[in-house]
């Protein structure tokens, strides 16, 4: 099974990936994960990648792509994967469906007004990529890893409105385009994260 999720900055992606991909066995590809490793790590990509992520704007298209060959031909994407953050332009979804097959893309549907307030609340784990609120995490401690939760620097509110606009006139789009490839699977995504995985799982059933 080869998956997109697909939806706005703060729609809630990253939590519903994380319990797709323990439920059906799944390597989650995050490519914001893999770009904030590559920072933590200080490579050379990640030097590149930091000041567009810092100012909300995409990395270039070809830093990432090549950043996500790389994950998708390790041996555990052999059976499938499901892409979280990736492609956010057409030309990164012309690129992947050079490469792969997608069985399904997922999208979680959001009321963009809403966001700022779920990002501010975000709190994230550099080390295992595990998302939560503040409100879930009152010690500020990961759950998976027991790693400091962090504010990631992207979530500042002055950046969030940049990625709120840089997801309306790039990664939107995409929404047309898998529809169009007839795998589209809508969701709505505004409602508790348990409802929005009941959703997800009659879909993969
Ligand atoms: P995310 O964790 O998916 O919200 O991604 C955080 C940031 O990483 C984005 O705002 C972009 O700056 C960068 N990024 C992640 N994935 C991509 C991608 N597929 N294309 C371009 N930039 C990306």
């Amino acid at each position: 099974m080869n998956l997109i999720i697909m939806g706005a900055p703060g729609s809630g992606k990253g939590t519903q990936a994380a319990l797709i991909c323990k439920k059906h066995e799944l390597p989650h590809v995050s490519t914001g994960d893999l770009l904030r490793k590559n920072i933590a790590d200080g490579t050379e990509l990640g030097k590149k990648a930091k000041a567009f992520m810092d100012a909300g704007k995409l990395v270039p298209d070809e830093l990432v792509l090549a950043l996500l060959k790389d994950r998708i031909e390790k041996s555990d994407c052999k059976n499938g994967f499901l892409l979280d953050g990736f492609p956010r332009t057409k030309a990164q979804a012309d690129a992947l469906g050079k490469i792969v097959e997608i069985d399904i893309a997922l999208n979680l549907d959001t009321d963009l007004n809403k966001l700022a307030d779920r990002m501010a609340s975000r709190r994230v784990c550099l080390k295992c990529g595990y998302s939560t609120s503040a409100e879930l995490a009152p010690d500020g401690k990961c759950k998976e890893c027991g790693e400091p939760l962090v504010i990631r620097d992207d979530d500042k509110r002055e950046v969030v409105e940049n990625r709120l606009k840089v997801y309306a006139e790039n990664t939107a789009p995409l929404v047309e385009y898998y529809k169009a490839a007839g795998v589209l699977k809508n969701i709505d995504g505004m409602q508790s994260i348990e409802a929005v995985n009941a959703e997800i799982e009659a879909i993969l059933k």
